[in-house]
């Protein structure tokens, strides 16, 4: 890691993504500091030698502790539901939009951060015609209003940090799957199907299960942010996913085969915010950032499988 940017403050630095990115960085060397408010991520989660700052991203106070001393700040807080985005639309703009200000605005007040990385979304992106790998360049139009806040809180952190020469990253995260991710009904597809599976309850899909989307491991985007953290271009929005194509129906037959389950799935209208086709293009962060994801589903699959549904069964004993 560049001296640029060895004290990072991680925001959400509790929760799925976070988590490991944090232990990439402590690896790597860096002091790293989490502001998390634990709505979702979980104390006991946070990786020992980590200082944790237990606070809410738009709470002046909690922000200017978490920031203290720090060169670099990997922004990943937020609210994150596509499908439940339409009935939380104010605190998705609040905590998505109020909160990035409000982290921009101290990061800057701090006067020693040099470098920002978000985690922003592919769900900026307007829906795609195919299931081909679409560029930086693909139109934005979100589709949710999560998409929206996602969009919005790109705009403030190249507003604010190039006024500010502050160096800038934005890093559009696609369907992101691994061990770790808390249960939600609307986050987490891979997730969600090995607990409905556990629990003898039918997987739910909605539409007809073609849309297909790009699922990239927790491992590889974690690697992405500390590529971006290290990075010294002075800006830059990066797709960060696998470039392969895999649908919802294709999931579901593996996740099923992978608990050795005969699963009937149950189908549902297609759900308003849901893009159909989502595939990142990589070249972008492969050329400037050197990234190159090293996980791949058919790798990968059956372990995380197991090891989403041993964290189910522990949860279960406890
Ligand atoms: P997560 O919910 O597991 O983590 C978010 C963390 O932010 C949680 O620990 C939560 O407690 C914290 N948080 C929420 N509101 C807060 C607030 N007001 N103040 C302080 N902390 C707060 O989600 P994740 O999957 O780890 O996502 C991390 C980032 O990546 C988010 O910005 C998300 O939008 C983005 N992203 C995730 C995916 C994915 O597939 N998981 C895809 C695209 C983008």
């Amino acid at each position: 890691m560049s001296d640029r940017s060895r004290r990072v403050c991680v925001t959400g630095g509790a929760g799925f993504i976070g988590v490991r990115l944090v232990s990439a960085l402590l690896a790597r060397g860096c002091d790293v500091t989490v502001l998390d408010d634990l709505s979702i991520g979980r104390r006991e989660r946070v990786p020992a030698g980590a200082r944790l700052v237990v606070g809410d991203i738009r709470d002046a106070g909690a922000v200017r502790k978490a920031l203290a001393g720090c060169d670099a700040v990997a922004h990943l807080a937020a609210r994150v539901a596509i499908r439940s985005s339409f009935e939380h639309a104010v605190d998705d703009a609040s905590i998505n939009v109020v909160g990035t200000a409000s982290v921009l605005r101290h990061a800057i007040d701090a006067g020693s951060v040099k470098r920002f990385v978000l985690a922003s979304s592919m769900a900026v992106y307007a829906d795609s015609s195919a299931p081909r790998p679409i560029g930086e360049d693909h139109a934005t139009d979100p589709a949710s209003p999560y998409g929206v806040s996602k969009l919005a809180a790109e705009r403030l952190v190249r507003l604010m940090c190039a006024q500010a020469g502050i160096g800038h990253v934005v890093l559009r995260l696609f369907n992101t799957y691994g061990p770790g991710q808390s249960l939600s009904p609307y986050v987490g597809v891979v997730t969600i199907f090995v607990n409905d599976l556990l629990e003898g309850r039918a997987v739910t899909i909605y539409g007809n299960g073609e849309q297909c989307r790009d699922f990239v491991h927790v491992d590889d985007v974690a690697g992405a942010f500390a590529l971006a953290l290290a990075s010294d271009r002075p800006q830059g929005t990066y797709n960060i996913g696998t470039g392969r194509a895999t649908s919802v129906n294709e999931i579901h037959r593996r996740v099923a085969a992978a608990l050795g389950r005969e699963s009937v799935p149950r189908c549902m209208a297609a759900v308003p915010g849901e893009l159909r086709y989502c595939v990142a293009g990589i070249e972008a962060a492969g050329r400037d950032l050197g990234y190159t994801p090293e996980h791949t589903l058919d790798d990968d699959l059956a372990a995380v499988v197991r090891e989403v549904a041993l964290g189910v069964t522990a949860a279960e004993d406890a």
